[in-house]
């Protein structure tokens, strides 16, 4: 067998894969063939139709002067090299990582600030990010400012000599707020402040930050990216060389990574990216306006919706609306009796799978948020979160109007 080898090592293989999607790039393919031919769909080796799952802590060196592509799988591992390649091509950056869970993404990243630093967040951010930031970067002395980024001006009155880092998060959860991407990274680039977003919700099928300038985009790859509730996973992909350096660095210091069974799984799930995003958005738009229609239904958060008020700056910067829609029943009590009477939906923390999910903010993604707070965002105590999978749309609705009408 022939790998080319190089003194190296981990540079030679990155290159060659960045050469496959150097040359996907040329021929300027869409993105749904992107997700096809990525560069690693083949392998180099055997011409198998997917990447070999390199089961393997370390690498032999045959040759002591000519050490192997790989030497340690901490270090670098071609599965999940293939991803790593992949999710960059996607997303339209240099570099990409991937980490053994979101939180583990986005943890990592944040180590690219110091004690002392500062860091503008969006309120509405993921509840396991926000206790990161209030409860475990806080002792490092890494502060954070939580701010409504839907309002530019909260985001320039939150900065202050330490501030180093703007984090956004947009549509956010549950309550699909938009931030303009474009607005908050320009104004961040002027004052020198590193750019980092949660694209967890759209994915890079309908939203690639990197276009806007974004520095860092993260990924939950748990969701929509593997989209089949069966592997829990994290992405991050760097804008510049300078930047992938650095998550390098920290993502084999910190001993984050994601292993390679998981990682040809996520493999796998993306394929159909394009395809299940496509038709749960079909059918979140159907849900959404028959939500939308009924009396008993007190309010319907879509970005696809006309009343939506941050559709106009979610049109410019995405090209489609996504599969999650929440809405108020009306009551806590309400809300309980709805996730006891459906059958169809899995009631559970999570989203973005090919089975639809419905589940609680105010139970379970944001139970630790204080009731006072969590009313001030709108986290309802009748509040649900619906993400659509690929069932017949007629039969959820038909699941959701016997659960409403079985619940006043
Ligand atoms: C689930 C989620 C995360 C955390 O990802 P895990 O894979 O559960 O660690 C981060 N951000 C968003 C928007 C999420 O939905």
């Amino acid at each position: 067998m022939s790998i080319d080898k190089g003194p190296s090592g981990l540079e030679t293989q990155s290159k060659k894969w960045s050469a496959a999607q150097k040359d996907n790039q040329d021929d300027d393919l869409r993105f749904e063939t992107k997700l096809l031919h990525f560069g690693g769909e083949i392998d180099r080796a055997t011409g198998a139709s997917s990447v070999p799952i390199y089961q393997a802590s370390t690498f032999h060196h045959d040759d002591i002067y000519n050490p192997p592509l790989h030497d340690y799988s901490r270090s670098g591992n071609p599965t999940r090299q293939a991803l790593e390649d992949y999710i960059a091509l996607l997303e339209g950056g240099v570099r990409g990582f991937a980490y053994a869970s979101g939180m583990a993404a986005i943890s990592s990243s944040f180590m690219l600030l110091s004690a002392g630093d500062h860091m503008i967040v969006t309120e509405d951010v993921y509840g396991g990010t926000y206790r990161l930031l209030t409860s475990i970067l806080s002792r490092m002395g890494i502060e954070s400012t939580f701010v409504d980024m839907t309002d530019l001006n909260q985001v320039k009155s939150a900065l202050k000599p330490n501030t180093k880092a703007v984090y956004m998060e947009t549509p956010s959860n549950p309550t699909l707020k938009i931030t303009d991407i474009g607005a908050v990274t320009a104004w961040a680039q002027e004052q020198g402040l590193l750019t980092l977003l949660d694209n967890t919700f759209m994915t890079p099928f309908y939203q690639r930050p990197i276009e806007f300038g974004v520095d860092i985009v993260i990924h939950s790859a748990t969701k929509f990216l593997g989209g089949h509730s069966d592997v829990l996973a994290g992405l991050a992909v760097a804008r510049t060389e300078e930047l992938g350096e650095r998550l390098k660095q920290l993502q084999n210091g910190l001993g984050t990574v994601l292993g390679a069974q998981d990682s040809w799984l996520l493999m796998r799930g993306m394929k159909t990216l394009s395809t299940r995003m496509a038709h749960s958005e079909q059918s979140a738009a159907k849900l959404a306006a028959w939500l939308q229609g009924r009396s008993d239904i007190e309010h319907v958060y879509y970005p696809g919706l006309l009343n939506h008020p941050g559709r106009e700056v979610h049109e410019k910067q995405s090209s489609g609306y996504g599969a999650v829609v929440s809405f108020d029943v009306g009551s806590g009590e309400r809300a309980k009796q709805v996730l006891n009477q459906v059958k169809l939906p899995l009631v559970a923390v999570s989203l973005g799978a090919v089975e639809s999910i419905l589940s609680y903010p105010a139970m379970m993604s944001h139970a630790a948020m204080g009731a006072q707070v969590r009313h001030e965002r709108g986290i309802t105590d009748g509040l649900l979160r619906f993400s659509v999978g690929l069932e017949d749309i007629d039969d959820l609705i038909a699941d959701l109007d016997r659960a409403f009408a079985a619940s006043y």
